[in-house]
Order: C-alpha cells, then sequence, then structure tokens
C-alpha cells in the first residue's frame, strides 16, 4: 500500500474534501453564513464584543514527529488559543486553520490535523470556517480564534495591592512530559486542558487574569507589569502535577513555577470578591488554589525562600 502523499492529491481536491467533511459543523452553528470553500467566510455579529487570537505550533519547535498523532496536535493547536481566549473571560466561535506543509507529509497527517482542530472546536459549539494550505519546509499549523467577549472582560492589567493570586489545575506536566520525550522515554504528550468555562466566571469578578504559557513566574511578571505592581507567591502551596514530581523529584516546584506550557489560569482577585469566588468556584470544572498576593511596590515576583526564583524567566522563543 502506497501513502497517498499532499503533492499526489494538490491542495485544491485536498481542501475539497476538508469542505465536505466540515458541512455538517456549518449547519449546526447558527452564527456561521458563509463556511469553507468560499473566498472568505462570513460569522453572524453578536452583541457582544469580538475577541481575537493567533498561534502557531511548529514541529521542531513545539513539537517533534512521533510524539503525538496528527489529531492530538490539531487538537492542541486550538487549545493553545483557546487557552488565551479563555484567559480574556471570551468563548470561541470560529476557528482559522493555515497550515504549512511539505510535498511529501501525507494526507492522512494533514486530515488529521484538520479533524483534531474541528473536533476541539465542535465540543466547544464553535466551527473550523476555513484555512488556506502552503507548501513549507516544516509542518506548521496555525490557528486563528474568533471568540465572544463574556460579561465582563479580564486584562492583564487591573490586579491592586492586597488581591489574592489564585491559579487553576496543576503545574509542571507537560514540560516534564517533554523533558521524557526529548530523552527517547515513550511518555503521552499532554493536551493543554479546556478552561473556557472556568474563564468566563472568574473573569466576572478578577481584578487581572492570564493564561499561563511561558511559566507561572514569567507570565505573572507580565500581570505585574501590566498592573503597576509586585507578587508574592508561597511556592509551598502551587499545586504541582504528579508527573513533574516523577520526573524532577526534589526540583519539581521549581521546574512547576518555570517550565511553561501549563495553560492554566492565573487570577487575582480583590478581598471584596472572595465571597463572590467561593460562590462560583463549584462551577468552574477544574481545582482553583491561592498561590499568593499581589503587594504595592515596582513590578516584580518574590518568591520569599527561593533562592532558584530570583531571575527566572520561564520560556522565550529567541534567548
Ligand atoms: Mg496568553
Amino acid at each position: 500500500v502506497t501513502t497517498r502523499r499532499l503533492r499526489d492529491v494538490g491542495e485544491h481536491r485536498w481542501i475539497a474534501g476538508l469542505v465536505r467533511r466540515l458541512h455538517d459543523d456549518m449547519a449546526a452553528s447558527g452564527r456561521v453564513l458563509v463556511g469553507p470553500g468560499d473566498d472568505a467566510a462570513v460569522l453572524r455579529a453578536s452583541r457582544r464584543p469580538l475577541v481575537l487570537t493567533v498561534d502557531t505550533l511548529v514541529e521542531g519547535v513545539h513539537f517533534r514527529a512521533g510524539w503525538a498523532s496528527p489529531r492530538t496536535i490539531g487538537r492542541q493547536a486550538f487549545r493553545v488559543n483557546a487557552s488565551d481566549l479563555a484567559a480574556m473571560g471570551a468563548t470561541p466561535v470560529a476557528a482559522l486553520l493555515a497550515l504549512e506543509a511539505p510535498g511529501d507529509t501525507p494526507v492522512a497527517t494533514v486530515d488529521g490535523l484538520a479533524a483534531g482542530v474541528a473536533a476541539d472546536a465542535r465540543a466547544l459549539g464553535a466551527a473550523l470556517v476555513g484555512g488556506n494550505v502552503t507548501a513549507g519546509r516544516a509542518l506548521a499549523v496555525t490557528v486563528t480564534l474568533v471568540g465572544d467577549a463574556g460579561p465582563r472582560l479580564a486584562r492583564r492589567a487591573g490586579a491592586r495591592p492586597g488581591d489574592r493570586l489564585f491559579v487553576t489545575g496543576s503545574f509542571g506536566a507537560r514540560a516534564a512530559a517533554v523533558r521524557s520525550l526529548l530523552a527517547g522515554r515513550r511518555v503521552r504528550w499532554p493536551l493543554a486542558p479546556v478552561r473556557v468555562e472556568a474563564g468566563r466566571r472568574l473573569a466576572a469578578i478578577a481584578s487581572a487574569m492570564i493564561d499561563v504559557s511561558d511559566g507561572l513566574l514569567q507570565d505573572l511578571g507580565h500581570v505585574c507589569r501590566a498592573s503597576g505592581v509586585a507578587a508574592v507567591v508561597d511556592a509551598a502551596r502551587v499545586p504541582v502535577a504528579a508527573g513533574c514530581r516523577r520526573v524532577y523529584g526534589a526540583a519539581a516546584v521549581a521546574h512547576a513555577l518555570t517550565g511553561g506550557e501549563d495553560y492554566e489560569l492565573l487570577v487575582a482577585v480583590p478581598p471584596r470578591r472572595l465571597r463572590a469566588l467561593a460562590a462560583l468556584r463549584a462551577r468552574l470544572g477544574c481545582p482553583l488554589t491561592e498561590i499568593g498576593r499581589m503587594v504595592a511596590g515596582r513590578p516584580a515576583v518574590h518568591v520569599p525562600g527561593a533562592a532558584w526564583a530570583r531571575g527566572a524567566g520561564g520560556f522565550d522563543h529567541f534567548r
């Protein structure tokens, strides 16, 4: 059996097949007036402001061949974008997928990538409404998301001294898995969590919010700079994923705070809204843990008793 490759099928035939498979999603979404297959997609506007974001996963940078199925990589490409919308309190409505792939890429690979994006979009009531495919040297998956703002938008700016700091879920699992995979161990490449519902609800009471993609300390630093305040983190209270403890042992906490790719939400809550927070906790769909507070001072993140945290950054593509 010979593998069908992108160059055998060609751009137009591959897109035509994909468009047919997406047909039911368009019918199910009340927002899509023109779906894939025309020059551009057309969405019905809602009364809420639109929230837009884009992110790319590149083979050799974000993942390596064989780490995960194409479908899983497609789902991850959707989820890293959904995480940015969640951090604003927004909900995905429509996705665009831009693929860059070498001509010898199996058709099954690009089919899987597109199916993964469409599946996770569908699970949140959103639809894959269009995209582009182009020849390139490496596989690169770019997803653009259009979302509806929730009742209240959360920003990185707005945290005040005295606000309490909370995080969803746990930290360090993805960084630990990538370390194991790079060492040649066969472990699962974990998918980012979906925190859209939590983000929508937390935005209603947050003074500031961000999703943790580059490391908890680094992303908290972004909140501090945007808000003009400092933060104190109690490292002992940060929820460390079991997989991170297994891989890093005594250094697990340090890796959980700096590893990145957690896609959990970090939220500052004013003291006067703590009762409202207690009331919505059970409806977030995930654990929420208090890890510190905002304090007056020059923008900086302090981790008392942790010498490793001084000057500890997170992930930076160009350093
Ligand atoms: Mg973000």
